[in-house]
């Protein structure tokens, strides 16, 4: 048994608002990650199920090694498809928001989405959710946002119309936003869940090959030349930081996703607990956190970064150089020694 997390007045309004209307669009945040595009494209292959007229638009392309999840063909890219994505939100009957807590972090689709008639549900698990939404189910305490996708197709009695498409999107966002299960993965249900998606067909393993396994030679190389070359080690404060330049970015051919999980890398450091990247980007440094333990990545990024997340992953982004972004950082580093565990 899975015990229920969504409180039952929600999954109420939810399914009333779902069978009232035909056209639904879902949406999620700028740079979809595995969890935004396992989330969305999970439902999107429940309503098309029910027979719902379902669309995912995602404010920016979301990374090459996600092209392969059943249904990402018909996702429409804000970015490119303005027109075509703003006439939807005009006429949509639904809109869903899914894995982001505040309306800004849909970048330039925010207005769009906010000014839509549309009425708004928000599915997330992050924490300090914005009110934007008519109905909100925030659990921060949930590692993913494709879990609580799971957890409310069941509880609107839909377990049955969860096909091997939607199963596989709901593992994939579980697995990617806890690292392949290596941390904010320590509940057991996750693996009950995981145990019912596999009834269904899911192939984990080979989800977890075509995820983390498809990388180009250019990105492996980066990787080596960030860890040789770029990453700083300040033991005192249990921290570790690497940062690229765009200068650096070109020379590895740098595309969307290269970066995928390299701020991961310095945790594995014996007496490293906190790790920060930095990359350069054409108007902004965009930053990257990650702790284990209590130490909160989001306070530093929410303190330093304009940012915010969870307590073990979080990201930010600066507006000075990197050069200034790095002091910056690196001064306010000994403010953050009371956090570290000993
Ligand atoms: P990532 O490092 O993978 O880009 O982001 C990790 C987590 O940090 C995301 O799941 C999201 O919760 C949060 N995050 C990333 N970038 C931002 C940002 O610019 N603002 C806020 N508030 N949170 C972010
Ligand atoms: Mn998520």
């Amino acid at each position: 048994m899975i015990s229920k997390i969504i409180a039952e007045d929600l999954i109420t309004k939810v399914s009333k608002a779902i069978n009232k209307v035909d056209k639904i669009a879902i949406v999620v945040h700028v740079g979809p990650d595995g969890d935004a595009m396992g989330s969305s494209l999970a439902l999107w292959h429940y309503l098309m199920t029910i027979e719902k007229e379902p669309v995912v638009i995602v404010p920016t392309a979301f990374a090459s090694f996600l092209n392969w999840m059943p249904g990402s063909e018909q996702v429409l890219v804000y970015e490119s498809n303005k027109e075509k994505a703003d006439a939807i939100f005009a006429s949509t009957e639904l809109i869903f928001a899914l894995d982001f807590n505040t309306a800004s972090r849909m970048a330039m689709m925010k207005d769009a989405v906010i000014n839509s008639p549309a009425p708004k549900i928000m599915v997330d698990h992050h924490l300090h959710p914005d009110d934007f939404a008519k109905i909100t189910i925030s659990y921060p305490e949930i590692s993913s946002t494709s879990e609580l996708i799971f957890r409310l197709i069941c509880r609107m009695g839909d377990f049955s119309k969860i096909n091997l498409a939607c199963a596989d999107c709901i593992y994939t966002g579980m697995m990617t936003d806890t690292g392949g299960f290596t941390y904010n993965s320590n509940k057991q249900e996750i693996y009950t869940i995981i145990s019912e998606l596999i009834k269904i067909g899911v192939d984990k393993d080979d989800i977890y090959r075509k995820v983390f396994n498809t990388y180009s030679a250019d990105r492996l190389r980066l990787m080596g030349f960030c860890l040789y070359e770029k990453m700083k080690v300040y033991p005192q404060y249990r921290a570790a930081l690497i940062t690229l330049s765009s200068k650096e970015l070109q020379k590895f051919n740098f595309t969307n996703g290269d970066a995928e999980g390299f701020v991961n890398i310095p945790l594995s450091i014996a007496g490293v607990d906190f790790s920060v990247f930095m990359r350069e980007d054409t108007d902004k440094i965009k930053i990257s956190l990650r702790s284990q333990g209590t130490f909160p990545a989001n306070k530093v990024s929410t303190d330093l970064f304009n940012g915010g997340g969870h307590l073990n992953a979080a990201g930010g982004e600066s507006y000075l150089s990197l050069a200034e972004t790095v002091s910056k950082f690196e001064e306010a580093l000994p403010n953050y020694k009371d956090f570290l565990e000993v």
